[in-house]
């Protein structure tokens, strides 16, 4: 263990242990093995981070400075994050088994969350509005203040930056702390953020487990915006604290995507992105397509092919370049998973293709399910693993009815070749985002969020700017008439 890798907290410009010194294992999910260790925040760690927030908040010059300086400062962190893609995309491949190549792709997205917001806050600066009784009015977009951003671990530099880059182009500090199971790639952000110059305590990292640290940040009343991406039991939990003191909140939680196929898709295309929607990062998403409708008419041939694409995944080491399909981020995860996979049968229904792996890993195989009752745990809870749940529909009214059957409402796809039918659909479907002939496109200016219990809020473009920001109104007489 010597020569163990160690995750430090970053606050206040400088990567330190918790006061008592405390620290977590961290596991490689593929080897099986502790390949780190993490500081362990306890609540007196979460009170100096929001303590060094809050001071950079009040008297230094990030909130100050002007726009473009702004903008200049986070490209450079953005070009820090380019130079060091494969160092990033390693530590996430790492630390929760994703593919490599996938784990690149995340990079990527990443920067770009940083570019995109840099240049929004410049360009979206407020608006004008020349009223009729001899005034003028417009908005103003100030900083909140000190954001505490907690991210989960199936995208764990990806959705940090997320909620990162939005917050601190507005102008307010921020604590991130990643999850429990996936502090290393954050680390390592926060190391190249020290490196881009930013000013100590515009972005800290607390290292620890939900609770104390997550708890303790929520609560903190010098906090003054959160946002959480994980489950919806934890997002309410998160949101009666913040309510204590009044701070709004920004929850995206969990989903149980549809997926229609109806009998006019492009079934190469309807099958290519079946498989990504639910079994890119091992169907730990949660836009994932679990809950597959295919129309009567190609129910057959699609699942031919859908149950022969599944099938032909290489499924191995996230570091061999030919691995498409790995194991689940944490024992604990795998262990969830299984217990949703092996209960099938006993719920009535069938496992097509797939199932547990039988050798020791924490794997399973990509799963596709048919039979099952409506009512069954599979069907209707998030799983949050590559296990795939199919109906046969007959109409386009029965199948909008089943997919929103649901208390989720993140996302949903519509696969079919006729123009009307997908804006007709699209328009019925209760979901925050829909995708037609596709999946996982992103335009970060478009609204991001979730209906019922898949969150509150929307962020992306000006949505963020709504949440991370405290809008004014500034009324100006301009003729005394
Ligand atoms: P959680 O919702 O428990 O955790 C997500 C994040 O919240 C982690 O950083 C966690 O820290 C933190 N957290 C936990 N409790 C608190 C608290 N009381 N106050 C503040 N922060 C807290 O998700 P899990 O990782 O346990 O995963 C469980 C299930 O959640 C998954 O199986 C999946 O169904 C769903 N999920 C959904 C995600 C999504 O993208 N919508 C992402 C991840 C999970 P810590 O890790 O230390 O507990």
């Amino acid at each position: 263990m010597s020569d163990i890798q160690f995750f430090g907290h970053i606050i206040d410009g400088e990567e330190v242990e918790s006061l008592d010194g405390a620290r977590f294992d961290v596991w490689n999910p593929w080897t099986q093995e502790v390949f780190a260790q993490a500081a362990e925040a306890g609540a007196a760690d979460a009170a100096r981070a929001v303590e060094s927030s809050r001071r950079a908040f009040e008297e230094g010059p990030w909130p100050r400075m002007g726009r473009a300086e702004r903008a200049a400062a986070i490209h450079r962190l953005a070009d820090l994050m380019e130079e060091r893609a494969d160092d990033l995309a390693r530590l996430d491949s790492t630390n929760m088994g994703k593919p490599f190549a996938q784990a690149k792709h995340d990079v990527g997205r990443s920067v770009w969350n940083f570019r995109f917001f840099a240049d929004h806050q410049r360009d979206h600066v407020g608006e004008v509005y020349p009223m009729d009784s001899g005034h003028h009015s417009y908005s103003e977009f100030g900083p909140a203040g000190v954001v505490a951003a907690i991210s989960p671990w199936n995208f764990p530099l990806m959705m940090a930056t997320w909620k990162i880059a939005p917050a601190i182009a507005w102008g307010n500090t921020c604590i991130i702390k990643p999850s429990e199971d996936t502090p290393a790639s954050v680390t390592l952000l926060g190391r190249l953020a020290i490196e881009a110059g930013f000013p100590p305590g515009v972005l800290n990292v607390l290292n620890g487990h939900g609770a104390p640290a997550g708890a303790a940040l929520t609560a903190d009343e010098r906090v003054d915006r959160v946002t959480f991406t994980g489950s919806s039991t934890t997002g309410k939990a998160v949101m009666a604290s913040a309510a204590t003191h009044l701070a709004p909140v920004s929850l995206e939680l969990g989903g149980k995507g549809a997926n229609l196929v109806f009998d006019d898709a492009d079934l190469d295309n309807a099958v290519h992105w079946a498989v990504e929607a639910i079994f890119r990062n091992s169907g730990q998403i949660c836009l994932a397509g679990s809950r597959l409708f295919v129309q009567s008419g190609v129910h057959d041939e699609f699942m031919d092919r859908f149950r022969a694409a599944a099938e032909a995944l290489v499924i191995g080491d996230p570091f061999d370049p030919a691995t498409r399909f790995s194991v689940l981020a944490s024992r604990r995860h795998f262990e969830k998973v299984r217990g949703y996979v092996e209960s099938v049968e006993e719920q009535g229904g069938k496992v097509l293709t797939g199932g547990v792996d039988e050798d020791g890993a924490w794997l399973v195989r990509p799963t596709i399910v048919t039979d099952l009752p409506l009512t069954a745990p599979q069907y209707c809870e998030e799983i949050f693993g590559p296990v795939c749940v199919v109906n046969r529909f007959e109409t386009e009214d029965d199948v909008v009815a089943l997919a929103n059957d649901t208390r989720y409402g993140l996302n949903a796809m519509v696969f079919t070749e006729n123009l009307s039918r997908a804006h007709r659909v699209s328009s019925r479907l209760r979901a925050g985002t829909v995708w037609v002939n596709c999946f996982f496109i992103r335009d970060l200016r478009t609204p991001f969020g979730g209906v019922g219990d898949s969150g509150v809020g929307r962020e992306g473009g000006n949505f963020s700017r709504e949440f991370f920001t405290e809008p004014k109104a500034v009324v100006m007489q301009i003729d005394r008439g």
